[in-house]
């Protein structure tokens, strides 16, 4: 039997084979993956995690894809999507939520409920589980400044606490990026109480800052390269200047130079291709070590 067959047989939630990840990634680009598995619930996610294990079939947690580059060539494993990993509760000023929720639903929910913390977020388009990961921030905000505690499953499939401490939170990073196996399921955030009107002019003045700056008519995936100690990598692209220059469908975008779109056909290898020539000419000009902030998935 097919293996995707017989994790259907699991029972576990919806299973899509021969996902097409230009479907589930912001780039719209990449070839196809032999499933994505959509657990019901904690259960379900450990019998997954056991029955890839036991058949040795390689796996990753996909939250929105929107850090994502995939390969054109097939992905031979499963991605799991934490879409039902959805709940939301707040006590005080204490937000409890799953790893599957939109960030950018969550920054408007909490300022609906006068709390304030999350306007940095609003217009970050991953879930609250990649932005743990990736310890997603903006305008000198990160997780790392109001997380409190994350729900995970180890390594060992057995559910734990993690406190900030333990998260180990820097620009960009986390614990979860530097040990592999560990999966956010849910996390607690400290807000603090404000008002609705003056955090909902924040999110609107924010978005208004982005429209301004950022290309999002077109599809990519946020900032290509970390910004390097003291300079922005955006205007070190700009220096060697690659505005506006596209391999394939792949372009250097001409509003946001640390941003790499999608023109239309973008395949997943012009993306890379891209960045490793960019990563190349500033490393001749300025001796300077881009790091990429987007991760290839292969
Ligand atoms: C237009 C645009 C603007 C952006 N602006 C910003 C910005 O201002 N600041 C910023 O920081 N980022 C920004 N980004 C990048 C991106 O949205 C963030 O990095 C986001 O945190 C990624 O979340 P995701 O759910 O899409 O994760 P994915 O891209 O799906 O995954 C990223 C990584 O996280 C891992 N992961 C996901 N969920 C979990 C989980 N539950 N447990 C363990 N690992 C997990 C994945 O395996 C993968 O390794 C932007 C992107 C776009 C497209």
């Amino acid at each position: 039997m097919e293996i995707i067959e017989e994790i259907e047989k699991l029972n576990i939630g919806e299973v899509i084979k021969n996902a097409d990840m230009r479907e589930y990634t912001t780039y719209k680009a990449g070839g196809k993956a032999l499933g994505i598995v959509i657990p019901d619930d904690v259960r379900g996610l450990i019998k997954l995690l056991k029955f890839l294990k036991d058949n040795k079939i390689k796996h990753k947690i996909l939250g929105n894809g929107s850090n994502l580059i995939f390969s054109d060539s097939l992905y031979n494993g499963i991605l799991i999507k934490l879409d039902n990993f959805n709940k939301l509760e707040f006590n005080d000023n204490y937000v409890t939520v799953g790893a599957g929720y939109p960030l950018t639903k969550l920054a408007l929910r909490t300022a609906r409920r006068g709390l304030t913390g999350l306007e940095f977020a609003s217009g970050i388009p991953g879930t609250v589980g990649g932005a743990i990961y990736m310890n997603a921030g903006a305008y000198k905000m990160d997780m790392g400044y109001i997380t409190t505690t994350v729900k995970v499953l180890d390594p060992n499939l057995e559910v734990k606490i993690l406190t900030n401490q333990d998260l180990d939170f820097h620009y960009r990073s986390s614990f979860l990026q530097k040990v592999s196996g560990y999966i956010c399921l849910e996390a607690t955030l400290l807000l603090r109480k404000g008002d609705t009107e003056a955090i909902m002019e924040v999110i609107k003045d924010r978005k208004q800052r982005r429209i301004e700056s950022q290309p999002l008519e077109y599809p990519s995936a946020g900032s290509v390269f970390r910004n390097p100690d003291g300079d922005y990598a955006g205007r070190l692209i700009e220096e060697i200047g690659y505005k506006g220059y596209s391999i394939g469908d792949a372009m250097v975008s001409l509003k946001h130079a640390n941003f790499i779109i999608n023109k239309g056909n973008a395949s997943g290898d012009d993306i890379k291709k891209l960045i490793k020539e960019i990563k190349s000419k500033v490393k001749e000009k300025y001796n300077i070590d881009l790091k990429v902030e987007q991760e290839f998935v292969e």
